[in-house]
């Protein structure tokens, strides 16, 4: 019987790919008000190019994109920048449809509720704040927990102990195959692949469960 459900965050529950390509545009358009010369209708995507490259929690990307396009880092565009794209992010910073429905009728259920993520914990307690369903989880746990990211086991494990389950009686949602499904059936864990998240939605993922939507999280667990 399932008694914990342990969530991955970004693609996951949330559309972060979206959310980071939006974010990048408003940046780029404010960039390019204040100076940058380069052109409106492919700085967005250009700027989101140095996210990819830089890891998508860099935090070098702006400056990076500025020196690129203007040869030295221009401190007002950095700042014009910088507040665009943190007004675009919370505006774009939502969970995929029907998310906290979903959740709230697993917490009826009794089932205990964990986010699991690669992502720094404060990072992953705003998000969650900001999206307004951080009062669902019973836990989370982020890099510093462990400091070793998915797949390593020891995310899957340190998440159990906390949440005092056995491996058999929890379920891990994740849209990676590689990082979320092979680490917690590593340990386990039965596996439900969130396919709507993945970039590439092709893939063989391996799991127990494939969903193309978070609600049918719901059918996985009446199984
Ligand atoms: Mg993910």
């Amino acid at each position: 019987m399932i008694k914990a459900i342990l969530f991955d965050l970004d693609q996951t529950l949330i559309d972060f790919i979206k959310l980071k390509k939006n974010a990048s545009r408003s940046a780029a358009l404010a960039m390019v008000s204040a100076g940058l010369n380069f052109d409106k209708k492919i700085a967005g995507d250009e700027l989101f190019k140095f996210y990819l490259e830089d890891g998508i929690e860099g935090n070098t990307a702006f400056s990076r994109f500025i020196k690129k396009h203007n040869g030295t880092v221009d401190d007002k565009m950095l700042a014009l920048g910088l507040n665009a794209y943190l007004c675009a992010k919370k505006k774009y910073l939502k969970t995929y449809p029907g998310v906290p429905k979903v959740l709230r009728g697993i917490n009826k259920k009794g089932i205990k509720l964990c986010v699991i993520s690669d992502a720094p914990r404060v990072k992953v307690y705003q998000r969650l704040d900001l999206i307004g369903i951080l009062n669902l989880f019973d836990i989370v746990v982020g890099f510093e927990d462990t400091g070793e990211l998915k797949p390593s086991s020891l995310p899957f494990n340190k998440a159990l102990s906390l949440l005092d389950v056995n491996p058999s009686d929890a379920l891990m949602v994740g849209d990676c195959p590689e990082r979320d499904i092979l680490g917690a059936a590593k340990v386990g864990i039965k596996t439900c692949w969130a396919r709507y998240g993945a970039l590439d939605k092709t893939l063989d993922s391996g799991a127990d469960f494939v969903i193309n939507d978070i609600k049918d999280v719901l059918k996985c667990i009446e199984d």
